[in-house]
């Protein structure tokens, strides 16, 4: 997750974490709860990447839950020693 402000007081804003994505919100708060409630009221979703949290805007986040469930990603993932 990215977020920038130029003080602790000043309102959030927060880049989109995607692979070279231009994308970021002002959200006009420097609540960091309202900021990821604006966030999502836009299509915007955290997800977890390697451990860490990223957020990603509405297209990013599209491209990336058809990255998690593609036919390919999912058989490399089962074991394939269960119909013995
Ligand atoms: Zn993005």
């Amino acid at each position: 997750m990215t977020i920038e402000r130029e003080r602790y007081n000043s309102p959030i804003t927060i880049m989109c974490d995607g692979r070279k994505c231009p994308e970021y919100i002002d959200t006009e708060t420097s609540d960091f709860q309202g900021a990821i409630a604006k966030a999502k009221s836009r299509g915007w979703r955290p997800v977890l990447i390697t451990n860490e949290w990223s957020h990603l805007c509405k297209d990013c986040f599209t491209e990336h839950r058809r990255d998690q469930s593609t036919p390919n990603a999912a058989r490399e993932t089962l074991p394939d020693d269960k119909d013995f």
